[in-house]
């Protein structure tokens, strides 16, 4: 398979600002030169707790934020050299899925004329041909036509999140990322919207980069898992492997809070003791050091290598070195 997207060293860091004159004193480092590819029609999972930098990631890959440094190639271009104009004719094949779509849809527009905005933005086709394509995403992702007239507000969170779905496919896109787009909604309407993006993927060829502080959700829809924690790639895996077979101590943690349904099924119970260490401030060496049960000495000082410690398995842990 041919990668679409590859990261490469990819850095972001924010400044903190303090006072009334915004004076600048120190800096978050929000992702932390990560890099992985993601093949064609593939779903690739980017997975931690809230603060991890997943979410900035996927901001960075559409270069809706700059990076500091690294690079963005999608289809063996680097994006991150493109001129302004340039990068927004190419965001028409790389769009966003939110977490909250009542926040990311303009409450005083209909569904239409949401839905037809992006084909207006990117000068895609006549009047006619845009609302034609608008009533047919409508019932591509389980909605009605006459849906259309209606505003957001008169809509659930599920049906709200299938809008949110269709104006993201209305460009026909290549690569969607997706940003915890079940995580506001009931369970039982969660593995709906799971499956509508899966029968979308298959019929569109698409790319997901799937965002989600909850590895239990990711499961059955990722093909691989990349695992962050406070900034850095920790663990990065196809999802068969990594779940059956997690290696770093996060990861194993994680896994550990997902509920599992069958109560006969024995666990070790590895809870992440302490809490989360503020990332303007990250611990030594290892970053995870401070909460890490298996914390050794050369853990405190040295910032273990990510390692592919089996084909496709990568890893950054002392215990693995
Ligand atoms: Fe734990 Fe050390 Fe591995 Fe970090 S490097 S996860 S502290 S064992
Ligand atoms: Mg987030």
């Amino acid at each position: 398979m041919t990668p679409l997207l590859q990261v490469r060293n990819l850095k972001k860091e924010f400044p903190i600002k303090k006072g009334i004159f915004s004076r600048t004193v120190g800096s978050v480092k929000a992702v932390n030169d990560i890099s992985f590819s993601v093949n064609e029609g593939e779903t690739f999972a980017l997975v931690g707790e809230s603060g991890c930098g997943k979410s900035t990631t996927g901001k960075l890959l559409l270069r809706l934020i700059e990076p500091q440094g690294g690079e963005v190639l999608f289809q063996n271009e680097n994006i991150l050299t493109f001129s302004k104009e340039k990068m927004r004719k190419a965001r028409r094949h790389m769009q966003m899925v939110f977490q909250d779509p009542f926040a990311s849809l303009n409450p005083r527009q209909t569904v239409e004329r949401i839905l037809e905005e992006p084909l207006i933005v990117h000068n895609i086709g006549t009047a006619k041909e845009r609302k034609q394509k608008v009533y047919e995403m409508l019932e591509i992702v389980g909605l009605q036509k006459e849906h259309g007239k209606r505003y957001p507000h008169q809509f659930s969170g599920g049906q709200r999140q299938r809008i949110g779905i269709a104006r993201a496919l209305m460009t026909n896109p290549k690569l969607i990322v997706a940003d915890e787009p079940v995580s506001a909604l009931d369970v039982s309407i969660q593995s709906q919207i799971l499956n509508l993006l899966k029968d979308l993927q298959k019929q569109f060829q698409l790319t997901y980069i799937f965002i989600s502080h909850d590895l239990g959700v990711v499961r059955h829809i990722s093909d691989r898992v990349g695992v962050m924690y406070l900034g850095h790639m920790v663990e990065m895996a196809d999802s068969e492997k990594l779940y059956a077979e997690p290696l770093h101590p996060y990861t194993k943690a994680l896994l550990d809070a997902v509920p599992i349904a069958d109560p006969n099924v024995e666990r070790e119970v590895i809870t992440i003791k302490g809490e989360l260490p503020s990332p303007a401030n990250p611990p030594s060496g290892c970053v995870f050091h401070t909460r890490c049960a298996q914390c050794m000495e050369i853990c405190k000082k040295a910032k273990p290598e990510w390692k592919e410690v089996k084909p496709g398995h990568y890893v950054a842990c002392h215990l693995y070195s």
